[in-house]
């Protein structure tokens, strides 16, 4: 990163003060199989305002409410606003766990940098995040594929039409819970690869997880869907680089020349969000590779590469028969395999696999799964709630 650091809160960000209002009445948590994502929300929030006179105020978990905004408040006008994605996942033994709650803090803070709101420690909300989950860990389905989303956000909040750095905003964090992506196997999706859609682009921001970056994708996702394609897959360039599926990070698995399977995702060049998924695959997929930590299902030899692949190469190996596999990776889904890539008037079209998902998708859902539910003993990525 460059430029200069927003400025440090007067008062740090402190979880020692929080203060709990429990729900006078507490909701029944809809049944486990009608869950829809994003749809119905906890019991409790956490609120912390943040003014640049004070800093951190005083972190309150209080019941789900709306808020009250001032309508010229800077949030409405000129979009400060970003946001992480994570979960809370149930163990076998009905524990709450978090998976590399650090990985989202940073990022956020990274967020948080880029549009001059308020950055804050890391660990101090993972501690209000856990304080939440524990309040409504009845709320964490314990079913196969079930979690609880956490969707903490950062917005500017001072009310006044400026565009300037925002003397108020508001730290809040809400949380779902969320029935498993693939209720029966794996649904593969189709892909509509329009050079002329471009979601982010060099010296630009789709590297930060910012509320600005995602509604100007909806259109562009209802054209594709109007073309007979779930998707978007987004291009760069006149060479036509790939980046991004919808709202997740791209792999691909190719045979290289040399007859060796390579796992393939694009750098992080500024236009990548750089997903807590991404870097688990990349991280397990290496340690596969080095024989330092096998994991059942891949190919004995692996390279795993972060480097850019245009859309010539992926027609090129298409007609060589070497195209393997294509998948999407986010906190959400884990894995989404793609079984079709619309471009250029051509349908390219990917192998999928038994299930509808190939072997090196279903290898990396199969241990991050593991690892989320605590089932590898004592695995650093993840973290008890208490
Ligand atoms: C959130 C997000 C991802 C995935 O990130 P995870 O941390 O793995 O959930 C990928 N791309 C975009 C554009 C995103 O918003």
């Amino acid at each position: 990163m460059t430029g200069e650091l927003a400025p440090s809160p007067v008062l740090g960000l402190d979880s020692s003060k929080v203060q709990i209002e429990q729900t006078s009445n507490p909701r029944t948590r809809p049944p486990s199989e009608s869950l829809i994502f994003g749809q119905s929300f906890s019991d409790h929030m956490l609120v912390v305002p943040w003014s640049s006179q004070t800093g951190w105020d005083t972190p309150k978990i209080q019941p789900y409410a709306p808020l009250t905004l001032d309508p010229s408040s800077v949030i409405f006008h000129y979009a400060p606003s970003l946001f992480e994605g994570m979960k809370a996942y149930k163990d076998k033994d009905g524990k709450c766990r978090l998976f590399r709650p650090d990985m989202n803090m940073r990022r956020m803070n990274t967020s948080a940098d880029r549009l001059a709101l308020p950055t804050f420690d890391g660990g101090e909300l993972t501690q209000l995040i856990r304080k939440l989950v524990s309040i409504d860990s009845t709320w964490v389905p314990n079913e196969p594929g079930h979690s609880m989303y956490i969707r903490p956000t950062l917005i500017g909040t001072q009310a006044a039409l400026g565009v300037n750095q925002t003397s108020d905003a508001l730290l809040f964090v809400i949380t779902s819970p969320v029935g498993p992506y693939y209720k029966t196997g794996f649904k593969p999706v189709s892909l509509s690869a329009d050079p002329s859609q471009v979601r982010a682009w060099p010296g630009g921001v789709g590297q930060y997880k910012l509320g600005a970056n995602y509604a100007p994708g909806i259109k562009p996702q209802m054209q594709a869907a109007t073309k007979g394609y779930h998707q978007n897959l987004w291009l760069f360039g006149d060479e036509a680089w790939l980046t991004e599926v919808g709202t997740m990070n791209l792999f691909v698995v190719v045979k290289g020349q040399d007859g060796v399977t390579e796992l393939v995702t694009p750098p992080l060049n500024g236009m990548i969000l750089p997903g807590v998924t991404r870097d688990s695959i990349l991280s397990l997929a290496r340690g596969h590779a080095s024989g330092s930590a096998p994991i059942a299902g891949l190919p004995k030899q692996l390279r795993v590469v972060e480097r850019e692949m245009n859309m010539a190469e992926v027609m090129a190996h298409s007609d060589r028969g070497s195209l393997l596999e294509m998948f999407g990776a986010g906190t959400a889904a884990v894995v989404s395999p793609v079984e079709r890539v619309g471009y250029k008037g051509r349908d390219i079209m990917i192998p999928t696999g038994e299930g509808g998902a190939g072997n090196v998708a279903k290898a990396m859902l199969g241990e991050i799964d593991a690892i989320q539910r605590g089932e590898r003993a004592s695995h650093p990525w993840s973290v008890l709630v208490d």
